[in-house]
């Protein structure tokens, strides 16, 4: 017998097209460089993706084409997150952090044929023309025509105006009945290693991540919240929440390019905000600033951390001094990102303050949809304790089979799983722990010791900004950690003191045997600490 349902694709258009028949009139509200707040809403966001769809056909893009953005969270980068994939093309975000030549690897290995491009990178865009000249045919400043900077571009490269092109193009679209498989966007991992390589999602894996993630147990975003991502929309889609938003009818904030403690209060404040997402430097910022001044989140309930581990302190000072639930999810470029998101079973709920807040580093339950394993060296699945750790493999409908270029199924073992690369804990709940990036983790003595849990432990030092931990080479037990920490300004650091942290903390053979202290550390553009230059530099430190 066959099914008898009717068989719409899954479309991001038809996400845009839900908000603006059900939630017209929901805001979206952007801040500019300048701190001035334009404010719209999904119907007009909408109509405006139809025009943008119009504008960009006009400028030759057709299906499966390439659309880059260098932009940070606005209005504008938002109509091409919509229009480009709506009308067959592909939204390729890319991260302007990245070294230059890495930004024109990356727009010349996509075949960028428009870059959408905001005006305060049009000196980054001058410097790279001449190596991205092949395959860019236009760029379109996102700018009023008051706004358009100078700039010199190689013969048959157009500079171009988005407002003026948005002005004269029409608004009568219709989005076309793509086939649920079409590429959608594109996203270049940041590559701490090698080059940055791509992953292409498609219409089905987006439209899945987002229904995924507005899950009651994840982000469960609703008509009534105003979100506010500060995750950059080049950092893998915003975490979906431009599309899982459009879902829920949400608000949708944009915060622009200050992400600073001062300017995300502010923001948070007057625009109401009641769930905000980013990375842990970003809500320490935030922290510091509150406590400097004194400063309340009058609507935020809930705090979303991920892309590197979360430090104890935020759960702690953001739950007890503020009220606010910090909810800790993990992710990959590779998996469009969310993997796992920490909401409590029932197991959970007689959990004293410091049980909560050890429960709260934990990177979470899996998403229903996807699957998780943990392995051995051999490959051999390993138990749901909470404490065997190994390689994290994962599987499911929104992980890549391939890098961009590259054979489907090339990313994939045999049996389908993706490798992560990061080494992790499952425990009898089924919660998740990341202890290592697999490069990172130190084997002593054929043991594995957790380089973040040790370096966790050191930042809850009060004289401890920063801290890392390296293998360094030891004669007899092959690794051994380094821990590596800035000082806190003002304060001075007591080694003794510092390794004092870990006593009944972790096994004694953990402890570190030296510690060093540094001015800073060096972290990659998205903010994570660079660990390849401090193995480098520390390899030696125990042997020398
Ligand atoms: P990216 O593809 O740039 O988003 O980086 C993905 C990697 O970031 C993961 O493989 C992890 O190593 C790391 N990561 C992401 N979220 C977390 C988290 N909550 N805790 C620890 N590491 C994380």
């Amino acid at each position: 017998m066959q099914s008898l349902m009717q068989p719409h694709p899954l479309l991001i258009s038809s996400l845009l097209k839900h908000a603006a028949r059900h939630h017209a009139d929901a805001e979206v509200v952007s801040r500019s460089d300048d701190g001035a707040v334009h404010r719209t809403t999904w119907g007009a966001t909408e109509g405006r993706a139809r025009r943008l769809a119009n504008a960009l056909a006009g400028l030759g893009v057709g299906a499966g084409d390439r659309v880059g953005t260098l932009a940070w969270n606005d209005h504008r980068h938002l109509e091409i997150y919509y229009a480009a994939p709506g009308m067959g093309a592909i939204c390729h975000t890319i991260n302007p952090r990245l070294h230059p030549d890495d930004i024109a690897y990356i727009i010349t290995h996509a075949g960028d044929v428009v870059l959408c491009v905001d005006p305060g990178f049009a000196g980054l865009i001058e410097t790279i023309a001449p190596a991205i000249a092949a395959t860019v045919r236009a760029v379109v400043m996102l700018a009023a025509p008051a706004q358009m900077p100078a700039l010199a571009l190689p013969p048959g490269m157009a500079l171009l105006c988005y407002d003026t092109l948005m002005a004269a193009a029409a608004e009568e679209f219709t989005w076309p009945a793509l086939s649920e498989a079409t590429a959608s966007s594109l996203c270049y991992t940041s590559g701490t290693t090698g080059r940055p390589k791509g992953v292409v999602y498609s219409h089905r894996s987006t439209v899945l991540h987002g229904y995924a993630i507005n899950m009651a147990d994840v982000l469960g975003l609703r008509a009534i919240d105003r979100v506010l991502p500060v995750v950059p929309m080049f950092h893998v889609n915003a975490w979906g929440i431009p599309y899982a938003a459009a879902m829920a009818g949400s608000g949708l904030v944009l915060p622009g390019r200050h992400l600073d403690g001062a300017s995300l209060h502010a923001l948070m404040n007057a625009e109401r905000v009641t769930l905000a997402a980013g990375v842990p430097t970003v809500w320490m910022g935030l922290l510091a600033h509150l406590r400097a001044t004194g400063g309340r989140l009058d609507t935020v309930k809930i705090i979303m951390t991920g892309g590197s581990a979360c430090p104890p302190l935020l759960i702690e000072a953001f739950g007890n001094e503020y009220g606010i639930a910090v909810e800790h999810g993990w992710g990959m470029t590779e998996m469009s990102p969310v993997g796992t998101y920490n909401k409590p079973k029932p197991a959970h709920l007689g959990l004293d303050p410091a049980g909560r807040t050890r429960l709260g580093l934990k990177q979470g339950r899996i998403l229903c949809g996807l699957d998780m394993k943990i392995v051995d060296g051999t490959g051999a699945e390993l138990p749901w304790d909470g404490i065997a750790f190994g390689d994290l493999k994962v599987r499911g409908p929104w992980v890549t089979t391939a890098y961009a270029g590259e054979p489907q199924g090339s990313a994939l073992d045999a049996e389908g799983w993706f490798a992560t690369g990061d080494v992790a804990t499952i425990d009898p709940q089924g919660m998740m722990e990341i202890t290592d990036r697999s490069k990172d983790v130190i084997k002593s003595g054929g043991e594995w010791i957790s380089s973040i849990t040790l370096e966790n432990l050191a930042v809850s030092h009060p004289d401890v900004a920063e801290a890392a931990v390296v293998a360094a080479v030891h004669p007899k037990w092959d690794e051994r950690p380094v821990l590596i920490v800035v000082a806190r300004p003002g304060r001075q650091i007591d080694p003794d003191s510092v390794l004092a942290v870990y006593a009944d903390k972790v096994p004694r053979w953990w402890v570190p045997d030296a510690v060093v202290v540094l001015d800073g550390l060096p972290h990659t553009a998205t903010g994570k600490l660079q660990k390849t230059v401090l193995r480098e530099q520390f390899r030696g430190h125990l042997v020398l």
